[in-house]
């Protein structure tokens, strides 16, 4: 619901508010003042907010403008940080400077905090006699129309931000003396005391992580008849807060610059919000209170949840404990790591394999070992982030080569002869396309140019070739000279491996900083991957299931008029605007799925999608469902 009145307000300005809640349950709120020209980007900020809150997704959101009339503008209260170790301190705390603005009683007015939490606004008490001064029962008074002269992005919410305004509005009041305030979002545990005498104190401990609890007292001085005058104030009279900037986060001076990108990433809708998973049973995860079918995850082969990989993780933690306590060449390597790196290389058709503790490492390690100051490294253009950042690593002189073009790279590897070791590297399968390497054709250019090839094969393994081998399966073809691979995807583990020739090998061993200076691989996810290894050795028909799921999402989509191509379990739906994508994204959620939107700078910019990937566990009805649900929400734009 959007409700605007235009009769134009005192400077132009109008203010919006948005307040959403879920089965009548206050889910979140927020005002803005802005001119007018502004009001429609705010509309759409605040919306997004209140459709991202983590207490869940709204059944109603209201947004109103209204024209701002009177507006006074007030100093923002000079701020004060007490850092206290526990609640109690915190407590202690605010008492002290309740008493520093000579308010006697702050032990009974602290005690009587716990009456606050049911009230949606603040209990107004007389700061000497304690008696309560508000008329409004349940309600409380609300402090509103009010927000910063310089305000941070609608879209985030900046607690200390927001409650600078609020306080400083509420201190210049007639007769409030103090507020003492504390947040009812369970991770944000700092409140504060705000006095005429001290300012805005922020106390960094007042309840513990978790506490839904939260409330506010206002302190009151003064006549009983003038007590209107001041809940009108709090309630009606427009506030513009002078903050500056440096003040509204009262951080250090050198965080600013972290603080203003932080800003920027949240003006572009980039910002990226860690979603927590309450549960999570193989394609099912449950987030927010609701079950959704999961398209997120590259356990692509449901073995994550196998109880016989768990079952071997659980022997290897029960016989050797956990954590490797060090590098493999501190330490030594325990069965576990021998026995996956021999069932790797048995697997990949290569002499040897070296495993490290993720895919990430295994790609910086291998290309900053073979590639140094003075050699070349050719990259895909649409390379994983770990190549590129191996590839920065290493020192070396980097040409980046357009996204699978043997001519192009073939025509950049004549222009480099002469360096000592040149290295082509590529993604076999493409983490945000799933289109897939000619595996043939690179291997005859770095062969004709006598350059090292390398493949990460992260979403091919257990997914490419008849039976998961990956793309020389595929193919029918030969090995690039370094194999690369994770656990951590179609096995259902953790960690990276190279696999080659034995020198190669060998070689990482001496050279992969990854390798050298930091711990080993833990056992746990090393006897998992070899579990679930053995599990795909022995069952070929996992990968025709996970092929078949994928050839029925893709013609579910097509139906719905979405055309995608791709060759692994990676299925691309193209959006292209960041904020387009993540309104699908959303919808989606509401239909019952989980489906990311991939954005800057995962993918370029402009170029927002959907990855979908699909699992040997989803069933039929599933697939079809949500490729429907896709349809019906890339329509809604
Ligand atoms: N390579 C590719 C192509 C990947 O997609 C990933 C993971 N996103 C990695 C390497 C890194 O693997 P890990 O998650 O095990 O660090």
């Amino acid at each position: 619901m959007a409700d605007v009145k235009m009769n134009s307000g005192v400077d132009g300005l109008f203010t919006v508010k948005m307040r959403a809640s879920q089965g009548g349950r206050h889910v979140s709120g927020a005002e803005r003042i802005v001119p007018v020209s502004r009001i429609s980007s705010v509309f759409s900020a605040l919306a997004e907010r209140a459709l991202r809150h983590s207490k869940g997704v709204p059944d109603f959101v209201n947004l109103k403008a209204e024209a701002a009339g009177d507006v006074r503008r007030v100093p923002a209260l000079p701020v004060t940080t007490f850092e206290v170790a526990s609640v109690s301190e915190g407590w202690e705390k605010a008492k002290e400077i309740l008493r520093a603005a000579g308010v006697a009683r702050a032990d009974e007015i602290c005690g009587r905090f716990r009456e606050t939490y049911a009230l949606r606004g603040a209990m107004l008490l007389d700061a000497d006699t304690l008696e309560r001064l508000d008329r409004s029962g349940g309600r409380g008074v609300r402090a509103t129309n009010m927000d910063s002269s310089s305000p941070s992005p609608a879209s985030a919410k900046n607690h200390f931000a927001e409650a600078l305004v609020l306080a400083s509005k509420v201190l210049s009041a007639p007769n409030i003396v103090a507020e003492v305030c504390m947040s009812d979002d369970p991770d944000y545990v700092t409140g504060y005391v705000a006095t005429r005498v001290s300012g805005y104190c922020r106390i960094t401990k007042l309840k513990e992580p978790g506490d839904e609890a939260g409330g506010r007292i206002f302190l009151y001085r003064g006549h009983r008849e003038d007590v209107a005058a001041t809940v009108d104030y709090l309630e009606r009279q427009t506030v513009l807060v002078e903050t500056e900037r440096q003040t509204t986060t009262d951080v250090p001076r050198r965080f600013a610059s972290i603080e203003r990108e932080l800003d920027e990433i949240d003006a572009a809708g980039l910002r990226r919000e860690l979603r927590t998973v309450a549960e999570r049973d193989c394609c099912r995860v449950v987030v927010n209170g609701r079950s959704l079918v999961s398209f997120a995850s590259n356990d692509y082969l449901g073995l994550a949840a196998d109880p016989r990989v768990s079952e071997a993780a659980a022997d290897a933690v029960r016989l050797h404990g956990v954590g490797s306590g060090a590098s493999r060449l501190v330490t030594g390597t325990l069965p576990p790591h021998a026995e996956l790196e021999r069932r790797i290389a048995a697997f990949k058709g290569g002499e040897s394999a070296i495993a490290f503790a993720t895919g990430y490492m295994a790609n910086v390690g291998a290309i900053s070992a073979i590639a140094g100051r003075g050699d070349v490294v050719f990259s895909d253009a649409l390379n994983h982030a770990s190549i590129i950042d191996g590839c920065r690593l290493s020192g070396a002189e980097v040409v980046v080569y357009p996204h699978l073009d043997m001519d192009a790279l073939d025509g950049r590897l004549v222009g480099y002869h002469g360096f000592r070791r040149r290295l082509v590297v590529s993604d076999g399968v493409f983490s945000m396309d799933g289109d897939m390497l000619d595996l043939p054709r690179f291997l005859e250019v770095c062969r004709r140019h006598d350059a090292f090839s390398m493949v990460d094969e992260a979403h091919a393994l257990g997914v490419v070739g008849a039976t998961g081998r990956g793309l020389s399966e595929y193919f029918g073809c030969g090995h690039p000279d370094l194999m690369m691979g994770t656990l951590s995807k179609a096995l259902g583990s953790a960690g990276g491996y190279v696999a080659g020739d034995t020198l190669v090998v060998e070689y990482l061993r001496q050279r992969a900083r990854p390798f050298i200076f930091s711990t080993a691989p833990d056992v746990a996810a090393m006897s998992a991957a070899v579990a679930a290894l053995g599990l795909l050795a022995d069952g070929p028909e996992l990968v025709a299931r996970l092929r078949q799921n994928v050839r029925v999402f893709v013609a579910a989509l097509a139906d719905e008029g979405i055309k995608v191509c791709t060759e692994s379990a990676i299925v691309p739906i193209l959006v292209g605007d960041e904020r387009a994508a993540m309104r699908v994204s959303d919808r989606l959620a509401e239909r019952g799925f989980l489906i990311p939107a991939i954005r800057y700078p995962t993918v370029a910019r402009g170029a927002a999608r959907l990855r979908a990937a699909v699992g040997f566990r989803h069933a039929e009805a599933d697939l079809l469902a949500a490729a429907h649900a896709v349809g019906d929400a890339m329509r809604a734009g």
